[in-house]
């Protein structure tokens, strides 16, 4: 085990991990609030911060099959939601590299 060295997020509007607090993802990298995970709504992110990811896993989606890898947060180990690794769907491609956090596994500042 090294160290753990976890990033903080500036301004106003960042989502944490509800468990630990610790510094998940800033509203500006939101793309977009309309998706569903696990546990009721769930967001779109460009990039997120203090995450470790799961392996590759293939599952089918409401929009078709995807590669995702869960993702933790990198504090507490918590589950956050998931990355889509890759879209077999050419419509759902620009999911690809970005990222699901479940609102209900998050609190927000500001
Ligand atoms: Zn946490």
């Amino acid at each position: 085990m090294g160290l753990l060295f976890l990033q903080r997020l500036e301004g106003e509007g960042v989502f944490r991990c509800r468990r630990c607090r610790v510094d998940s993802a800033s509203k500006d990298a939101i793309i977009s609030r309309d998706f569903y995970g696990r546990t009721g709504r769930a967001y779109l992110f460009d990039h997120v911060v203090n995450i470790c990811l799961g392996p590759n896993e293939d599952r089918h989606l409401v929009t078709g099959l995807h590669t995702v890898n869960d993702i933790y947060c990198s504090c507490c180990q918590q589950i956050l939601g998931w990355r889509y690794e890759k879209a077999y769907n050419q419509s759902e491609k620009y999911k690809e590299g970005k990222y699901i956090l479940e609102r209900a596994r998050m609190v927000k500042d500001g």
